[in-house]
């Protein structure tokens, strides 16, 4: 079934939505300097069709829904995608209440995939979050910083050593989660960090 129209069998997007979701497509690379990552890599804009799929697969006990945008980034990437060379991918966590609200951790499932693709070793379990917290969308950006500092934990610093790191999360917004789990991991003796997310806000 067609994650966008609902249509069709046996495809998770169907060829319509594939070409409007084409039509979409940013495959964005922003580079920083301020932060604790170096590269933001990212397929979309966080608007229309794209954030109504990644609020169902996030709030409406859709997991499935991320296959779109996973199958979309397998066809993709290799032409639209300048990626580095990582030594393991590693999902943004959420906390334990969250998991189970949710009963999934959706950069998780974007990262197995992710990895699978990439031919990377996922890490699901170097980065924990240690402090449930309010949800990052209800905030201002000061706010934001604020509310994902000290969140997060280490779990198997030897990992973590000299280690290219690709950095997965759904949505990119002002980059401060993603900048929290850098921190950490760079701390920890990453030697770098990129980030991917489905989409920027
Ligand atoms: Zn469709």
């Amino acid at each position: 079934m067609c994650g966008i129209c609902g249509k069709g069998k046996n495809t998770y997007l169907c060829k319509k939505c594939e070409n409007q979701l084409k039509k979409e497509a940013i495959f964005g690379k922003d580079e920083y300097q301020d932060t604790y990552f170096q590269n933001h890599f990212y397929l979309f804009h966080y608007s229309g069709v794209v954030r109504n799929l990644i609020l169902s697969y996030k709030f409406k006990e859709k997991p499935y829904l991320y296959k779109s945008f996973i199958n979309f980034f397998s066809k993709y990437q290799k032409n639209c995608l300048q990626f580095d060379f990582y030594d393991i991918i590693v999902p943004v966590p959420i906390s334990q209440k969250r998991k189970k609200q949710r009963g999934y951790n959706q950069s998780l499932l974007i990262a197995k995939d992710i990895a699978k693709e990439l031919n990377v070793n996922l890490e699901p379990n170097l980065l924990k979050k240690a402090k449930h917290n309010k949800i990052q969308s209800t905030l201002n950006k000061v706010a934001r910083e604020q509310n994902v500092k000290n969140v997060y934990q280490i779990n198997g610093k030897e990992n973590i050593q000299d280690k290219k790191i690709l950095l997965i999360d759904d949505i990119f917004t002002t980059g401060s989660t993603v900048n929290e789990c850098s921190k950490m991991l760079k701390l920890a003796g990453a030697k770098k960090i990129d980030i991917l997310t489905i989409a920027k806000d």
